[in-house]
This record gives C-alpha cells, structure tokens and sequence, in this order.
C-alpha cells in the first residue's frame, strides 16, 4: 500500500517515529540541517506526553508541566531565545503536620533529611557498585526519613528500592521552571511548521535492504533513516517489529528498564488551605501522606494531587472514580470534610494504561546503570533511538528527551551529509 498522509514527503530522508519533544526536536534540527523529514504519529495530536487541556477555560497540563534542570534544560534555552512565558519555581513549599501548618522545626527536619539523604547517595553513587538507590539513604535521617523516600520515589517513578543507585543522583532537579500556559501548549507551538502524519501507527522496520522500510497504518514508507522516539514501554510490547531483529545489547537495553508510574489528579479546589501560587505542598502527620502536592497551578484554583507508582499500580483499571475518591479522602483526612466541600475532582491521567505511552517514563533498575548510553548506538547507521530515556542527567523529562533529539538528528545530518 502506497503511504497515503497528504501532509507528509513520501521518501523523505528521515523518517521519524513519535512526535512527541524527542520526535520535534529531532524533526526542527533536521529540517534546518537541509534535510526531509517526515514524522509519523499513532495519536491524533502532536506533543506525546506533554499535552494541555483546558478545564473551566484554564490551560493544565496532563503529562509533563515543570521544567526541570534549567541551566541545562534545552527547552529553557529555546523559550528564552523566543521570548515564551518561562518564570522560576518558587523555591519554599507548604508543609502541613496533621493539616496544621508545620512549625520551622518540622520543615527544618525535612529540609535536613532531603540533604542527609542526597549526600549519601552522591557519595555511595561514586564509591559502591550498583544497587538500589534505597540502600544508600542513610538510617539517621530523622522523624521525616520516610517523606524523603516516598517523594524521591514520586519523582523517580518506582520506589528506591526499584532504581539503580548509579542513575538516580545522575539527574539534575533543582533550578525549576514553569510556562504560562503550560509545558504541553509549548512544545507544540514548536511542532508547528514540522511535517506530521497524525493518526500514523508504525508497526514494522525493515532495515534488511538499503536505508528503511517504514510500515505504518496509513501505509508503507522508504528513508534513508529512522529515529524512533517511542516509549521504551512501547517498543518492550514490541509495538514495532523490526526486520531483523535489532542486535542484543540494543534489544536487551530497551527491555531493561521498568515502566516509571506518575499520574497526576487534577482538582479544582477554590478555597484550598494553601495560598500564593505554584508552589509544592508535603502533607504529613497522618495515615495518608500524598506523596505530593502542586498548588494554584499558574495562580489558578487548580492542583496537582500526584499519585506515585504503588499507589497508582493499587488501583482496579476499571475503576476510573478510584483515584478521585483516593484524593478526596486523603484531603479529607488531614483537613477535614468542611474543607473539601467545594473541591471537584476534573480528572485523573492515567498514562500507564494508555498504549502509546503504558508509562510516565523509563526508570533504570538496580544494576542496569548502562542502559541508557547502550542504546546511543545507531543500528546499522540507520536506525537511532531517540526520547526521555537516553538522557543522562535529565531523564524522564521534557527536556531530556528534547536533547536526545537533537543529539540523533546531528548524527544522522553528519552521516548523510558527509561526502561518499
Ligand atoms: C504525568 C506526567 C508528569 C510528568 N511530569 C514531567 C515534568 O514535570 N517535567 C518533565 O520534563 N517531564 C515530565 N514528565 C515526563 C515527560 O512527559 C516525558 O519524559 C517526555 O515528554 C517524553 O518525550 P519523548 O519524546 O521521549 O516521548 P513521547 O512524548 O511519549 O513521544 C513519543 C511519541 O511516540 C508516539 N508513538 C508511540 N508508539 C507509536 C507507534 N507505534 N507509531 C507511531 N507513533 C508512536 C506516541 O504517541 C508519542 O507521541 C511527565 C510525564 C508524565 C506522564
């Protein structure tokens, strides 16, 4: 079947898989090295696991909203350079024991905690072989040991114990950056002008003859090369076949990593106890401690209650109301019914059970430290991997994913364009 997009060049000279900030980076940098491109997505959006949705006429992110490692973060770069809306992170957060606001020394003990604890994985990063994270968190961290874990197990995507010691303080997580109206918005206005066929599903690479056979839903494709950007979760459900198979260290790279789990359920909840805007909210002191809290969103009256991979993974998917009523009853437990009266939950994500994502992003477990620089080698000069989980010192994110973008479409650019 002949490849049928209108929107797309039928033999390109990159084909690329995914369009979501790998996908368009690699698309952006391509085009301005002269070459043709055309992307190929299964969704009928652009922007993958950044997306922004409105809610009462109020943009809130649904995937990605924070931008992260600012001094390095590619897409801090480029919104300053085209004069996006970016402002910092505030850097305080609320901290409630029991839904009373926490007195100094409580935050102080979590403040000391957070510190004992980043220490003494940096230090054993360097020093011990690779295990789990968790091993290196240092016994004497105090009443709020427990917080610090549960919230590094928020922002990793698996609990501690679950994450390679190696990789985990190889992220970089401070400097933060939000953008008016929302991460997903951003990215893309970025996609704008890059040919897309939305709606595309790859489900087959041939890369037995000269460059790649792409097969899609929509039809087949011929290119010179292949980045594929899609979800290491994704290509584990081998989602994409590849013909011939893709070399062992390649294949056993992407069915290393475990499948990161963050969700976020969105409240609108005008009269919260917490003021100002954007800023972290640590809820302690009772049985329920959210494992994390985003508040008045862009100064608005919505929230992030986030919900991290164990409880995520407790909920029955058939129960699409299980989160919501999750959320309310923690609310309720440490501020009281009353409180909660005029909170609606608007909705809760659920990207681990979405089949173009079946994760928030890839962790790297205990002992696998290698995987993510495995998987920087291209296959035959023609098929380089690309997205979230190649990046070192920024994966999981938006803008990791955006640099390894880049990095492939270089390669690619240097190679194709080099005289033969
Ligand atoms: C709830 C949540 C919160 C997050 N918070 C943050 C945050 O605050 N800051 C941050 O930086 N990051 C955050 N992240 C992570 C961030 O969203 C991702 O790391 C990043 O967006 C991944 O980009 P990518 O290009 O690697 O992959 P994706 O964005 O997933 O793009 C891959 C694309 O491939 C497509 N695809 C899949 N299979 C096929 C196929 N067979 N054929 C064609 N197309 C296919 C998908 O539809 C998708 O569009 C969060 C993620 C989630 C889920």
């Amino acid at each position: 079947m002949p490849f049928e997009s209108p929107t797309a060049f039928q033999e390109p000279d990159v084909v690329i898989v995914g369009a979501g900030s790998a996908g368009i980076s690699a698309a952006r940098r391509l085009i301005a090295a002269g070459l043709s491109v055309t992307m190929l997505e299964a969704r009928g959006r652009m922007g993958g696991r950044t997306v922004t949705r409105a809610f009462r006429g109020h943009p809130v992110d649904l995937g990605a909203h924070w931008l992260h490692a600012g001094p390095i973060n590619p897409l801090v770069k480029l919104g300053r350079e085209r004069g996006e809306p970016l402002k910092r992170a505030p850097v305080n957060g609320h901290f409630f024991v029991a839904g009373k606001k926490g007195t100094r020394a409580q935050r102080a003990s979590l403040d000391r905690a957070f510190d004992m604890a980043d220490r003494a994985m940096t230090r054993a990063a360097h020093a011990r072989e690779d295990q789990a994270a968790a091993t290196a968190l240092p016994g004497m961290m105090g009443p709020m040991g427990h917080r610090v874990a549960a919230i590094h197990g928020l922002v990793s995507g698996r609990p501690l114990n679950e994450v390679s010691l190696h990789d985990f303080p190889s992220m970089e997580y401070s400097d933060n950056l939000f953008i008016a109206g929302g991460l997903g918005a951003y990215v893309k206005r970025l996609g704008l002008q890059v040919p897309v066929s939305l709606g595309t599903t790859v489900h087959a690479i041939d890369w037995s003859g000269r460059g790649v056979r792409i097969e899609t839903s929509a039809g087949t494709l011929q290119a010179r090369a292949a980045i594929v950007t899609t979800p290491m979760a994704v290509l584990q459900a081998d989602a994409i076949r590849f013909a011939p198979t893709l070399p062992n260290e390649i294949a056993q790279a992407i069915h290393g990593f475990t499948q990161g789990v963050y969700e976020h359920v969105i409240l609108h909840w005008p009269d919260s106890p917490f003021d100002g805007a954007d800023r972290l909210a640590s809820l302690t002191g009772t049985r329920h401690e959210p494992p994390g809290l985003l508040t008045r969103i862009d100064g608005t009256p919505f929230h992030f209650f986030e919900l991290d991979q164990p409880r995520a993974a407790s909920f029955d998917k058939r129960d699409a109301h299980a989160p919501a009523r999750f959320a309310r009853e923690v609310l309720a437990e440490h501020f009281g019914h009353r409180a909660i009266r005029r909170l609606s939950v608007m909705h809760a994500t659920a990207w681990r059970n979405d089949p173009w994502s079946r994760a928030s992003w890839a962790v790297v477990p205990p002992g696998l430290a290698s995987i993510r620089d495995s998987l920087k080698a291209p296959v035959a000069e023609r098929i380089w991997f690309a997205g979230e989980a190649l990046s070192r010192a920024q994966w999981g994110t938006a803008g990791g994913a955006w640099e390894e973008g880049e990095r492939a479409a270089d390669e690619i650019a240097r190679q194709l364009k080099a005289p033969v």
